[in-house]
């Protein structure tokens, strides 16, 4: 019998319902019955881990009722789900005393924390952290009640050894390998179909802690790489990733084909849950990755492999929206010439935690734009203005109604023309073009427009480039 391992990740509304629960088993019991060994990787229910870092917020202010309020809904959720994913009695009866545990355990940390207004880095991680556990608790126990023999495992249990970078942890991919190799290989040897909690691990002293959001995706091709595994499957409610959004173009369609290159490059950059290292740790082995939908398992999805992106027939493979995004710039002609004022501005921004999307610098040296997530552009304000407002720079300045449209697709590497094409046709419809960048990689071409002008974007690039066609 082949023992190849197959990654199984199932996204957050395929563990949402009874439905799910059960093309779940189906597939599973149909890898396993062509001969493969699975590793189950679960996300929390959709909605889940908002609510939790919500019930964090919440705790800080001190707000008694609305803590109640979010971890009792998030019970709510599991217990609904185990009640009606699960048939009998007694397998009901064990996960509901299993989610009772692990929610009491919540309730008795927060029970503390709303009375001190502190939630720590690392209260804040181990509550992100339970969705997931509550998810693997329901799977596992669905799978062994259709006699598939399983067990669930928080994500520090199978193995994942993180740095202490609490909210966006990396993995420490030799500790994981060597504790993967301790922990999760023995059960898949003996036959058992391990599920796995996505998104968090522990330092080497066991805190817990996460991923960064999109993070269960990351935990399935982590434990990939340290299990060498064929392939990666991310079961998801889509078809797969797409030309553009079809909320915005209806005749976007599924991408057969990325390579990683370009899955990189959208991760990083441009597609919302798509988390930006999802791919380090399986690229350099090649380990091909293939989005499916749970709903539909007949669509082929898009597989994401090593490939020669330089021959593919298409230039442009899609492009993507991207939207509750801020326009922020400094000025000053304090800055010319100046070494260092680059620095100094990345650097309060990052003590402030503000991420920055995209970053352009004019020649003439006098003006940094950036584009930033919109809900931290207050704080971003307030981090330049207290520092590096006065000698270096004269003016900070924003725009909250922006958003960015990004072209992405390894042929426009090389391609000579590209560029023009895409902004004569953002032209064409009389739209303003307000910044530009273009990663180093080619792969990548990205610029923002005004928040009401980028559907229209997304539609011209799209009709240009006809991505429609199949
Ligand atoms: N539940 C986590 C999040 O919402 C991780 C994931 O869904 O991939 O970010
Ligand atoms: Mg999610």
């Amino acid at each position: 019998m082949s023992s190849r391992i197959l990654i199984y990740k199932f996204g957050e509304r395929c563990v949402a319902t009874a439905e799910g629960m059960e093309r779940i088993v189906d597939i599973v019991r149909d890898a396993l019955s062509r001969g493969y060994r699975l590793v189950v990787v679960v996300a929390a229910v959709e909605g889940v881990t908002d609510r939790l870092l919500s019930l964090c917020r919440e705790m800080e202010l001190g707000v008694e009722d609305r803590v109640g309020g979010h971890i009792n809904w998030v019970r709510e959720v599991y217990v609904k789900l185990a009640m009606e994913a699960l048939g009998s009695i007694e397998a009901r009866e064990a996960a509901l005393k299993r989610i009772e545990a692990v929610v009491g355990e919540v309730r008795s940390i927060s029970y503390t924390c709303v009375k001190l207004r502190e939630v720590t880095a690392k209260v804040r991680d181990y509550i992100a952290s339970i969705g997931e556990v509550l998810s693997a608790i329901i799977v596992s126990s669905k799978l062994t009640e259709e006699g598939i023999d399983s067990v669930a495992l928080a994500g520090w249990e199978a193995g994942i050894v993180t740095d202490g970078r609490f909210g966006d942890a990396n993995p420490l991919i030799e500790n994981t390998r060597v504790e993967v190799s301790k922990r999760l290989k023995p059960l898949i040897d003996r036959g058992i179909t391990p599920v796995v909690a996505g998104f968090s691990g522990a330092t080497i002293d066991g805190c817990i802690t996460t991923l960064g959001r999109g993070g269960a995706d990351y935990t399935a091709t982590i434990l990939a790489a340290c299990l060498d595994s064929d392939e990666v499957y991310l079961w998801t409610h889509v078809d797969g990733i797409m030309t553009a959004d079809p909320m915005i173009e209806r005749r976007a369609r599924t991408i057969d084909k990325l390579s990683y290159e370009e899955a990189i490059e959208l991760a990083r950059f441009s597609v919302k849950g798509l988390h930006p290292r999802v791919f380090d740790p399986i690229a350099s082995r090649g380990i091909p990755v293939r989005v499916r939908n749970l709903f539909d398992t007949g669509k082929h999805g898009t597989s994401i492999e090593p490939g020669r992106p330089e021959v593919d027939r298409r230039i442009v493979k899609t492009v993507v929206l991207i939207r509750d995004v801020a326009l922020l710039a400094v000025e000053g002609t304090g800055m010319v010439g100046l070494p260092g004022v680059a620095a100094k501005v990345f650097e309060a921004l990052g003590r402030a935690g503000v991420n920055i999307l995209m970053i352009s610098q004019s020649s003439s040296e006098a003006n940094i734009t950036m584009v930033i997530d919109r809900g931290s552009l207050d704080r971003a304000v307030a981090a330049l203005e207290s520092s590096v407002t006065g000698l270096l720079v004269s003016r900070v300045y924003y725009e909250p109604d922006i958003c960015v449209v990004s072209v992405v697709g390894a042929g426009m590497r090389g391609t000579p023309g590209v560029a023009a094409k895409v902004f004569r046709a953002v032209a064409s419809k009389g739209i303003n073009v307000r910044m530009i960048a273009q990663g180093s990689s080619e792969y990548n071409i990205s610029f923002v427009v005004k928040e009401e002008d980028g559907e229209e974007a997304v539609r011209a690039i799209h009709d240009e480039f006809k991505l429609y066609e199949d």
